[in-house]
């Protein structure tokens, strides 16, 4: 019998479920484990507990909260080879690329434990005559977030920790394709003395999501994952009187000005183009080659430095990138190679069905290299989140930053070149949310925030960092006065001023 991975409500782990999905090990093929999948009841049973710890801990201290995220993150500290594990299991990212997402979750983590700090709020004596008025940020309630297969560990921690020490009780719904270490990890914060109900985690499905979004008791949603649910999400909260940010997918480009440094270029290209097996949404999707002398020398390179790449299963750490998370997924991603080279790109590197010895089975893409690709075709213009790297050849750097700024995504971009001035226009100009100046995956630290622009982030506020105080908290404003006995004034009917 398989494991089923099972729900945590109250403090309890939860195994009763009506309807399951089988979880798979991306590297064979094999189904490993099944998910339970939470009905209506369940996620309102989760609701519920949330709701009945929100008191008390709205009036922990703030201190007292940020204790027990020092706990959790010795405990992440200490149990990161088993949830690396669990991730390159289910996930099937190689374990050093795991051990960088589970780095990046840490911190943010470690930027939660400035709570007291974050919350202190702003105040002003003497407004008036003897009176004095501040600011406070208030938690909101109950909130939920909703979390994609490509980070499963990292970007459930972009958003708890913060909501938490905020005063915040939380409903997780994680992915559903690799469930077993954000369960793992939720218990951590458990041991770590978060009171029972603070934090529940329901696995499920769209019918678990539709319970969180419609429930009047989810006072605010925060959401990652693809554009068309993104959208779906941000507008269904809306309707249904939440807070609501919904980040969703990407198209990043690089542009690789003819005076870049190419070896440099094409080593960052490597990793963010293919790194993760492209499952990134912070990927480098696409190289914007400016003139065709760049564009020929990165070819040339980029061809030869792919002979290297070596594709396999997440735990021999010597593999560059592993499987993508389904068998359908693989068989997309072949579909947007093929529909590419059928309108007209011409294809460099074929990573299309690759001999993978002793993972016949897995869900294997190599990496590949599609040159001559043009703004019309599929493969340009949607999200392929696979290892792919196209490259569009452009003339001009204006042409290249069109080219940027009419995709309908805007998470991130790069440019490589050896120009200040250029590089200060682009990043001052570029109409993207998170930009890089020779760094290809300019994804923010853990105190500054992240976020795209355009369809890539519905919502008025980006992701963790000092934007998330302001999602996970409501401000109230109070001017306070204590007259003495002595200093009686008459009723005035003029506006204060
Ligand atoms: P997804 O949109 O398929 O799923 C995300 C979440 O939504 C999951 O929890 C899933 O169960 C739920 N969901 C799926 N279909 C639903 C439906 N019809 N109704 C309600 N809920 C539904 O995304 P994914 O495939 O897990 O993740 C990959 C996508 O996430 C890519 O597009 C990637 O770019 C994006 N992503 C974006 C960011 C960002 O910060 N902008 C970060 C990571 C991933």
């Amino acid at each position: 019998m398989t494991a089923l991975v099972g729900h945590l409500i109250n403090g309890e782990v939860r195994s009763d479920a009506a309807r399951t999905q089988d979880v798979f090990n991306p590297a064979t093929g094999a189904a490993t484990r099944q998910v339970a999948l939470a009905g209506k009841d369940t996620v309102e049973e989760a609701i519920a507990a949330a709701e009945a710890a929100f008191p008390a801990w709205r009036n922990t201290p703030p201190l007292k909260r940020a204790r027990i995220m020092f706990r959790f993150k010795e405990l992440l500290e200490q149990h990161s080879e088993e949830i690396c594990r669990m991730i390159g299991e289910e996930h099937g990212k190689i374990s050093h690329d795991a051990a960088g997402e589970l780095q990046r979750g840490i911190e943010n983590v470690e930027y939660a434990c400035g709570a007291p700090q974050l919350l202190k709020g702003e105040h002003s004596k003497n407004v008036g005559p003897d009176i004095d008025s501040w600011s406070e940020f208030q938690p909101l309630g109950v909130v939920a977030g909703i979390t994609p297969f490509n980070f499963p560990a990292m970007v459930p921690l972009w958003m708890y920790p913060m909501a938490l020490v905020c005063g915040n009780c939380f409903v997780l719904k994680p992915s559903e394709r690799d469930p077993s270490s954000v369960l793992f990890i939720a218990q951590l914060l458990q041991e770590a003395g978060l009171p029972d109900g603070v934090l529940n985690v329901v696995n499920g499905d769209k019918e678990a999501v539709d319970t969180l979004l419609t429930d009047e008791r989810i006072k605010a949603v925060s959401f990652v994952g693809s554009t068309p649910i993104a959208e779906y999400i941000y507008s269904t909260a809306n309707a249904h009187g939440k807070r609501c940010q919904a980040l969703g997918g990407a198209k990043n480009h690089a542009i690789i000005m003819p005076d870049a440094d190419m070896d440099n270029a094409v080593n960052q290209l490597l990793g963010a183009a293919f790194g993760s097996s492209g499952e990134r949404c912070m990927a480098l999707s696409v190289a914007v080659a400016v003139g065709d002398q760049a564009a020929d020398a990165l070819i040339e390179k980029m061809q030869t430095a792919m002979q290297g790449l070596k594709v396999g299963a997440y735990s021999d750490s010597s593999n560059d990138f592993g499987p993508v998370i389904t068998g359908a997924h693989r068989d997309k991603v072949n579909g947007y190679i093929t529909s590419a080279v059928e309108q007209g790109a011409t294809l460099v590197v074929d990573g299309r069905n690759p001999e993978v010895a002793g993972h016949e089975d897995g869900f294997f893409v190599g990496g590949t290299l599609i040159d001559r690709v043009t703004p019309e075709m599929t493969s340009y213009q949607e999200e392929i989140f696979g290892p792919v790297l196209q490259v569009v050849r452009v003339n001009s750097m204006q042409e290249a930053m069109a080219l940027i700024d009419d995709h309908e995504y805007g998470n991130g971009t790069c440019i490589f070149t050896r120009d200040g001035e250029a590089a200060r226009y682009f990043s001052d100009n570029i109409q993207v949310g998170m930009v890089g100046i020779n760094v290809p995956l300019p994804v923010p630290v853990a105190y500054h925030s992240f976020g795209g622009w355009k369809r890539s982030l519905f919502g008025d506020l980006h992701a963790y960092g000092p934007d998330a105080v302001r999602f996970y908290t409501k401000r109230k404003t109070i001017t306070q006065r204590w007259p003495s006995a002595g200093v009686r004034e008459g009723a005035s009917f003029a506006f204060p001023s």
